[in-house]
């Protein structure tokens, strides 16, 4: 407790508030408040203008199940927002807390709880790279995790993301069998614990934390692979599509699939000659016992393998693992050298057409760069984008999203707005409000993030 306190909103007596916080680990300086209540939002200029001002009143730490019980019955007491933070790395403003009030950081909780075949136990503020290293011990690993896996939490990809590496060959985070088993803590005087098993966890699954704190989760393992990472080059971006649906074949072992077209190639300077500026790429994670095949249908496509090697293998030469040049790490990379640039997300009608990329090269030019992930939901392969758009304003950026979404079946994942149903879910999930009203009667947790949320449906309670 080392600085002074904020303004208080006139009905909250903050001191008592921190009184009866005493024992957690609190957090009231200005810095580390404005700090733990950004996320990446500021890949987005619209964002960024939206949220910079929005701060934690106060930051709790939680180490513990009672910490998140003691937190949650104080923010109801007082009726106080309280929002979940962990890695801090999603990039809608999803842990940013728009009204104040307590930013809840979970990044201590991060015990492995239980380790056995097929499953892992882990507290929710795991790192996602930490849970893989505990579970290769065992000739295990994760069946998906995003890119930013070195500081994103389990709790958090459940929260908030969707999919990632791996869901070319496990699915998305909503397919069966990946979630199994979630302990959630209600936001209520005297906060209760939901356990969730198999399909429930979707009444949490992508709901921004508005309904529910994450104490702990089982996730399915599958046994180890020692990937390849790959980058194969191509002479013309429909090429790269091309080969990125052929090498669905189901008799290929592949872990990542992503095509990324030249004109990133000054953005991945640690590439160097292996991604030059006049090759697109295509950058893979393949099974070894699938390498021959592998090699075999790019050569059959015209394409040249410039890189073929395990993680710790493309370290020591200084080239980064294809995770970190695929899904979002692709505009990272371009706003780690230009700031001008902003993004989009799109989602293809199946089966993906490679023409109507074609078409946006064409009639975008220069304003809009090309990168496409491959992963499977429901059992079925799409195709989905990251486009790297270059920021012209705000009208630029809808007259582009509705150009895109006008043909061929496009659906456009808006990541410049703050709501889990502007975004991408587009439709209000009923299941999820129903949770809210079990798990947060009184509308604290994250509010402003779901439009299914009124305020009428709050409970004293
Ligand atoms: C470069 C880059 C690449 C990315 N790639 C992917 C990708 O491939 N796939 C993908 O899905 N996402 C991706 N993301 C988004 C993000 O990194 C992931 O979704 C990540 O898993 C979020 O975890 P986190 O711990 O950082 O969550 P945070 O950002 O801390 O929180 C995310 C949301 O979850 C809530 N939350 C966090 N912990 C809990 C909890 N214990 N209980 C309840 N609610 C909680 C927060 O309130 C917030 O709404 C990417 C982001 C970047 C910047």
């Amino acid at each position: 407790m080392n600085a002074r306190l904020p303004t208080p909103p006139a009905a909250v007596d903050w001191e008592a508030v921190r009184a009866e916080l005493a024992g957690l680990h609190v957090i009231t300086a200005s810095s580390q408040r404005k700090q733990l209540s950004k996320d990446f939002y500021w890949y987005s200029p619209i964002l960024t203008a939206q949220l910079s001002q929005c701060v934690a009143d106060l930051v709790v730490k939680v180490s513990t199940e009672d910490d998140v019980r003691q937190a949650a019955a104080v923010a109801a007491r007082w009726k106080l927002p309280i929002t979940v933070r962990a890695g801090g790395t999603g990039n809608y403003g999803q842990c940013v807390p728009l009204e104040g009030g307590i930013v809840l950081d979970v990044t201590q909780m991060c015990r492995v709880l239980d380790l056995s075949e097929g499953r892992i136990r882990v507290e929710a503020g795991a790192r996602m790279h930490d849970i893989d290293l505990t579970a290769r011990e065992t000739g295990q690993a994760l069946r998906m995790w995003p890119s930013t896996w070195h500081v994103a939490s389990i709790g958090g990809f459940i929260a908030g993301g969707f999919g990632g590496i791996g869901s070319f060959r496990h699915g998305i985070l909503r397919d069966p069998g990946n979630l199994l088993r979630a302990r959630v803590m209600t936001v209520e005087r005297e906060p209760r614990v939901i356990e969730l098993v198999g399909d429930e966890i979707q009444q949490v699954h992508h709901a921004y934390g508005t309904n529910g704190v994450i104490l702990d989760v089982e996730v399915a393992l599958s046994p180890a692979v020692e990937w390849v990472h790959c980058t194969v080059l191509f002479p013309t971006y429909r090429g790269a599509l091309d080969f990125g649906i052929a090498a669905q074949d189901p008799a290929l072992d592949i872990f990542l699939l992503s095509t990324v077209e030249s004109r990133f190639s000054p953005f991945y300077t640690s590439m160097r000659d292996r991604f030059p500026a006049d090759r697109h790429a295509v950058f893979t994670m393949v099974s070894p016992a699938s390498m021959a095949e592998f090699r075999a249908l790019a050569a059959a496509h015209g394409g040249t393998l410039s890189v073929a090697g395990t993680e710790a293998e493309l370290l020591a030469e200084g080239l980064p693992p294809a995770y970190e040049c695929a899904f979002n790490h692709t505009t990272l990379q371009a706003l780690k050298a230009d700031r001008g640039w902003t993004y989009l997300q799109v989602a293809y009608a199946q089966p993906f057409d490679p023409a109507v990329v074609e078409r946006h090269l064409a009639l975008f030019g220069d304003d809009v760069l090309q990168h496409q992930d491959f992963a499977r939901a429901h059992g079925e392969c799409g195709t989905f984008g990251i486009l790297l758009v270059r920021w012209k304003g705000e009208d630029h950026q809808e007259a582009v999203m509705r150009e895109i979404e006008s043909q061929g079946g496009c659906k456009i994942f808006n990541p410049h707005v703050v709501t889990i149903e502007d975004g991408g879910m587009k439709t209000i999930d009923a299941q999820q409000i129903e949770f809210k009203k079990r798990s947060d009667p009184m509308g604290l947790m994250n509010p402003g993030k779901t439009l299914g949320w009124q305020p009428h449906m709050a409970q004293d309670r």
